[in-house]
């Protein structure tokens, strides 16, 4: 079994989506995969946004038109060049979810105040999406696809919005259910559940932290962290002129530069793959002839 995580940056339009389709397609050829998803690129910020505009429905609601035209826009770009494309079933989907958030957002102004429940089922919409869009893409090729409840098997706790994973729980959960060989594994990442079985997220960037715990689970052979950049640098590349690659570094590396701020791994990503002793690579579906960076053991 390999895990794949595609973050944001990687699924901010059709063609992205797309391409992302072919890699999992690819890898599902060569053996058992399980893939986590982000949001699209801004979707998370805008849905936050959303949840930071009480005293204003009418700001609410441009937002929420905003991601309707990303999702509508997104869709539409995929069955043009998607066939057999599920395109009305997804767009129900997606007009689904944002109903949804309208009416959240209706008695949150009413309210004046966004409690911490329901700011995490808004901001958590994008992952969902993501999801079906990403399965109904792999339906329409022909492959047959399971996903993977996070409310139900990522039993965690702490809080609404950044709360933590009992790995041991959510193994024995997942180890209970019977996927089928020939089916591949989605699942949205940043969300888990807690003890009363409430949606509750795994704090920002949290969707590598989903696919670390998802890889211990299955006892996936690799975790493969697909992002913008060719793996780990020495510093930010964005922010840092000559920065260089890291061809490889161990666990206790990675975890330091993701506690003190590295964007690249949300800070607990590492610690149950280093547990379970699971490799990581960060690869980059900009440049995916890049040899990435090894995260390991030494
Ligand atoms: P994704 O959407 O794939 O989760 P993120 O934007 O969360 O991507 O993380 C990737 C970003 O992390 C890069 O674009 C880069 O700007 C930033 N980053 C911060 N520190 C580093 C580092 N040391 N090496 C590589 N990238 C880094
Ligand atoms: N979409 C969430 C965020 O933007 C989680 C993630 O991308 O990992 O924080
Ligand atoms: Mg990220």
């Amino acid at each position: 079994m390999k895990l794949l995580k595609f973050g944001g940056t990687s699924l901010a339009n059709a063609r992205k989506f797309l391409f992302v389709a072919d890699i999992i397609e690819k890898n599902f050829q060569c053996g058992k995969t399980a893939v986590v998803l982000s949001a699209p690129a801004t979707v998370t910020n805008h849905l936050v946004s959303i949840c930071e505009e009480i005293v204003n429905y009418d700001n609410m609601l441009t937002i929420i038109a905003t991601l309707e035209k990303i999702f509508i826009d997104l869709i539409n770009d995929l069955n043009k060049v998607q066939s057999n494309f599920l395109y009305e079933i997804t767009k129900k989907n997606i007009i689904r979810e944002l109903d949804q958030i309208k009416n959240l957002t209706h008695g949150i102004s009413l309210l004046k105040t966004c409690p911490k429940n329901v700011r995490a089922i808004i901001i958590s919409k994008g992952e969902i999406l993501s999801v079906y869009i990403m399965k109904n893409i792999l339906i329409s090729r022909n492959y047959k696809v399971t996903i993977i409840d996070p409310i139900y098997n990522f039993a965690s706790s702490g809080t609404y919005l950044d709360s933590t994973v009992d790995i041991l729980e959510s193994k024995k959960r997942i180890e209970k259910i019977h996927f089928q060989k020939d089916n591949i594994l989605l699942m949205s990442g940043f969300i888990a559940g807690n003890r009363k079985q409430e949606l509750v997220l795994l704090g920002r960037n949290g969707s590598d932290y989903s696919a670390a715990i998802l890889a211990v689970c299955l006892k996936a052979k690799c975790c493969e962290i697909w992002t913008d950049v060719d793996g780990v640098f020495t510093c930010d590349p964005r922010e840092i002129p000559n920065t260089h690659l890291l061809k490889s570094i161990s666990y206790q590396e990675a975890m330091e530069l993701s506690y003190f701020g590295a964007k690249i791994l949300h800070p607990r990503t590492i610690e149950p793959i280093s547990q379970f002793n699971i490799p990581c690579i960060i690869k980059n579906t900009k440049n995916i002839k890049s040899n990435g960076t090894w995260i390991k053991k030494k």
